[in-house]
């Protein structure tokens, strides 16, 4: 049983607002009438009180959008790998759609005219850059961007969530500024489980009502900021409206909204494939079509393909931008690690970097990540599991210990537990080594300036350096502080036994003071004799 089907303490209460909302005449308040056409997405004066510097940048950026097609595919050239006829038609659709948007804030007559948004409908596998490229682009412009899985929406709302809620939710991605919301993209995944199955007789009532929804909000819609089951929200609207203070704006309008809907289509390939051939298209002749995956065939689907999926007629026909991603080769994910700016391995990188650590990735490494990604078949998503893998116990064990730069070979992607253990190994017994000439050095410094000699044995090297290893001490502040007195009692006990050379062994090490104040008074008592400082 779903949260919603459950019985909701709240319901009653919740009841009893909606109704006294509705006797006073308030309901209005949350159901505007849509705008005239060309006074501006809303009803209200914009909330510039809310409007930050950043946000009125952006919105600045927006009413002055002048990127031109190349601009944004080179942008995507710099993240996205491959995806070459997506990146172009996406940038062409991308730009029109902001011209338009520009234009229409020029000229508002424009908004009345007849205009055919650019939404667009996204085909290929998972993992290839689909949501990527949105993102990326979305970025690039400064606009808010929502995703989700079409598969969470239900017709009524009741069970699962409502369409609408995208809308409020690129309010929130906007940071409550519903001016910068109204040019926001909204990409909805997996749309192609919401269309009925072809030749399945009766489609699938909640699919189609669904659909039904989405055009709405594609055409243009006014959608309330909160929405009917958000009670809350609608109490703190009522009571900032009581107190007189500016509501904002109430509703958000999806005219500029941009859409993107998209899927793995894995049997519409298929389907393709079947119409081309018994059409006898060039595309199935011998040495060509026999060999193409069905993925291949996603860039030929026509609007008829898409009807016989199960899709509403009126749903494809507001998806006039269909762009197919095809899937990703070994080559092409070797190509994200070592060149894609956002790689994830950029990322790993920016991680250990976090904690002062340089890490290398051999050639050999990169080709071994995409070799074992690839025979995941989740395109560049594979990458991560891959890496997460191999990583997961380096970042957990290299922070703690000295080492401050590494090298990721091929054998390492093979075997990550025995390339850490063999790197905190030999990491460990350098680290050793140089802690060790370090107490050396300390020692020579003492001897120096106090013209005492200090000659520390095995167990005492031992200690400070696992002290020292443990606290992210260095040894000269760890030795300077634990023997800081020494040089006093020491000159005592040079005058009363003439001693100069004394030998440090763990106890000492540990308990300096305690040591020395025993050491003095021996020699005190045996003044004249000669002091045995090296027993502990
Ligand atoms: P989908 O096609 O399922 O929407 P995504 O775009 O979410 O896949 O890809 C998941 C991640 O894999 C991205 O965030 C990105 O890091 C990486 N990725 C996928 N495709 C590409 C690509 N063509 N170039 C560079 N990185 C990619």
């Amino acid at each position: 049983m779903s949260d919603k089907e459950e019985k909701n303490p709240f319901e009653e209460m919740q009841k009893q607002f909606q109704e006294m909302l509705r006797n006073q005449g308030a309901s209005s308040f949350f159901s505007q009438p849509p705008p005239t056409p060309g006074s501006g997405a809303g009803n209200e004066p914009p909330t510039e009180e809310k409007t930050s510097e950043k946000q009125r940048e952006i919105l600045k950026r927006i009413r002055d959008f002048n990127l031109k097609p190349r601009e944004v595919k080179d942008y995507l050239d710099r993240f996205v790998i491959r995806q070459d006829d997506a990146k172009k038609v996406l940038s062409v659709a991308i730009c029109d759609h902001y011209n338009h948007v520009r234009q229409c804030l020029e000229n508002p007559d424009l908004t009345e005219r007849e205009y055919a948004k650019q939404n667009i409908l996204l085909l290929g596998p998972t993992g290839v850059g689909k949501t990527y490229l949105m993102r990326c682009i979305a970025r690039l412009i400064g606009v808010p961007f929502v995703k989700a899985d079409a598969t969470k929406f239900s017709e009524t709302g009741y069970v699962g969530h409502d369409v609408e809620d995208l809308v409020r939710d690129l309010v929130k991605a906007a940071d409550g500024n519903v001016d910068l919301a109204e040019y926001g993209i909204i990409y909805i995944d997996e749309i192609d489980k919401i269309a009925g199955q072809a030749g399945a007789g009766a489609r699938d009532v909640s699919g189609r009502g669904v659909q039904i929804n989405l055009l709405k909000l594609m055409e243009e819609s006014e959608v309330n900021r909160n929405s009917q089951t958000d009670i809350m929200g609608q109490m703190q609207a009522m009571m900032e409206m009581q107190r007189g203070g500016r509501a904002g704006k109430r509703t958000i309008n999806t005219r500029h909204i941009l859409f993107i809907v998209s899927g793995a289509f894995g049997t519409l390939g298929e389907n393709v494939k079947k119409r081309m051939e018994s059409g006898k298209i060039g595309f199935a002749q011998p040495g060509g079509a026999a060999d193409r995956a069905p993925t291949e065939y996603l860039a030929h689907a026509e609007t008829s393909d898409f009807i016989d999926y199960g899709f509403e007629p009126e749903f494809v026909g507001r998806l006039p931008v269909r762009i197919s991603c095809s899937p990703l080769t070994r080559g092409d994910l070797e190509q994200i690690l070592s060149q894609s700016e956002g790689s994830i391995l950029e990322q790993y990188r920016t991680d250990f970097r976090g904690f002062g650590i340089e890490c290398d990735i051999g050639g050999d490494a990169i080709a071994e990540i995409a070799a074992r990604a690839d025979s995941e078949k989740t395109g560049a998503r594979g990458l991560m599991t891959v890496l997460e893998k191999i990583f997961r116990n380096f970042k957990y064990e290299l922070p703690s210990t000295s080492i401050k730069k590494f090298v990721l070979d091929g054998r390492a992607v093979r075997e990550p537990e025995s390339a850490l253990r063999e790197l905190l190994q030999d990491n460990q017994s350098s680290q050793k080594k140089l802690l060790r000439d370090e107490i050396e050095r300390f020692a020579g410094r003492f001897y120096t300036e106090h013209g005492m000699e200090l000659v520390f044995a095995d167990d005492a090297v031992h200690h400070l350096v696992e002290e020292s290893l443990q606290t992210d001490k260095t040894i000269r502040a760890l030795c300077e502080n634990r023997f800081r007195d020494f040089q006093h009692g020491l000159k005592l006990i040079a005058r009363n036994t003439g001693q100069t050379r004394f030998n440090i062994g763990a106890e000492t090490a540990r308990n300096p003071d305690r040591e020395l104040s025993r050491w003095v008074l021996q020699s005190y008592r045996r003044s004249g004799g000669s002091e045995d400082s090296e027993k502990e």
